[in-house]
């Protein structure tokens, strides 16, 4: 089918028959070699949706308050030592892993994947990395917590250093020119899909998550426990993104997911959460928070499980786990607030129209 422009003297056909054939050959991977940027028409139309839903969850760091988390913590009366160190590893651990996972996003999956509207959301989930990571460089200076100290946790804390490897050498693995009609080259992003998303981001975030949130319940460094939220509320789309990508990628190369390698899935998920569980006994060697080690140890084994059903994985316990801090999903679920940026996001909207005003006099 044609479509004839006559302008003047001028005609242009345009045949929609091209557009037909580019759309059929959209794919995760594998698909039509391009550089533009053409979204429509939309194969992936769950991936332009979560990108307008992440585009709306915007938020800025400076936006929150610090008064109170300084005032507490200069107060020696207002915060245990249990409680700094939780901190101390919370910004340790994610000032370093905010950092990988947007780097993965943009070179290794947004690199290999070829459909524009999936390129377009692993854009906005870089972004959001961006935003955490400069989130955290805003507590650490609110709180005057010493950087080269912060920096030293990657390298000294063994716990972290585990952790992190086991995450980039799965990036690293794909960092060279891959054939991706090659299955073995499929299946290298499949697990690095899997892992970034539904083991590290999904399931080791989860144990800090849930102390610095335990410390938030009790009115302890309020800025902090926001912006967690907030990340939070981020991450369970990064957590979507990455699950879906996976099914569509092993929907659209059905060769990859054998027995053999959803088995080998689920052992890497066991490895992560055994490595988040020698993470949690550092965060919280002595109890805390009101809390113990073994609370957050088993509510990692929850998650854990969850995310592997999500993925079409059988869970690493044979019985359905209790979620043992219920208490969480409820402070997890930031939905069901109202958004305290809102007369914020007025501000911005006034702002952007006043600027086309301007233009348009010009
Ligand atoms: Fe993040
Ligand atoms: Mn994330």
């Amino acid at each position: 089918m044609q479509s004839t422009y006559t302008i003047g003297s001028r005609t242009f056909v345009l045949d929609k028959a091209k557009a037909e054939a580019a759309l059929a050959a959209k794919r995760v991977v594998g698909g039509r070699e391009t550089l533009s940027f053409n979204l429509l028409p939309l194969r992936y139309g769950w991936a332009y949706e979560l990108y307008r839903t992440m585009k709306a969850n915007h938020w800025e760091p400076e936006d929150v308050q610090m008064a109170k988390d300084i005032e507490q913590w200069r107060d020696d009366r207002a915060l245990s030592e249990i409680d700094r160190w939780i901190v101390r590893m919370g910004v340790g651990y994610f000032s370093a892993a905010e950092g990988i996972v947007g780097d993965n996003v943009i070179h290794v999956v947004r690199e290999l994947v070829t459909a524009s509207e999936l390129k377009l959301v692993l854009g906005r989930h870089a972004h959001e990395e961006n935003i955490h990571a400069d989130s955290l460089l805003y507590m650490i200076a609110s709180l005057g917590i010493d950087p080269h100290e912060c920096e030293a946790m990657f390298d000294d804390v063994p716990s972290i250093v585990a952790k992190n490897r086991f995450v980039t050498d799965v990036s690293h693995a794909l960092r060279r020119d891959l054939d991706m009609t090659d299955p073995e080259a499929v299946r290298l992003l499949a697990r690095n899909i899997f892992v970034f998303g539904q083991c590290m981001e999904g399931t080791q975030f989860y144990g800090l998550f849930g102390m610095i949130l335990s410390l938030y319940r009790q009115g302890k460094l309020p800025g902090i426990g926001t912006m967690f939220r907030y990340t939070l509320r981020d991450e369970s789309n990064h957590i979507e993104l990455f699950r879906r990508l996976l099914s569509e990628l092993a929907a659209e190369n059905p060769g990859i997911w054998t027995p053999a390698f959803k088995d080998e899935l689920r052992e890497l998920m066991r490895e992560a959460v055994a490595l988040e569980q020698r993470f949690i006994e550092d965060c919280l060697p002595v109890e805390g928070v009101g809390l113990s080690a073994e609370d957050f140890t088993q509510y990692v084994d929850y998650i854990a499980d969850r995310r592997l059903a999500s993925a079409g994985l059988d869970p690493l316990h044979h019985v359905a786990l209790e979620n043992p801090l219920p208490w969480l999903a409820e402070l997890m679920d930031v939905r069901k607030e109202t958004n305290f940026f809102e007369g914020r996001v007025t501000e911005y909207q006034k702002a952007s129209s006043l600027a086309l005003v301007a233009d348009e006099e010009l």
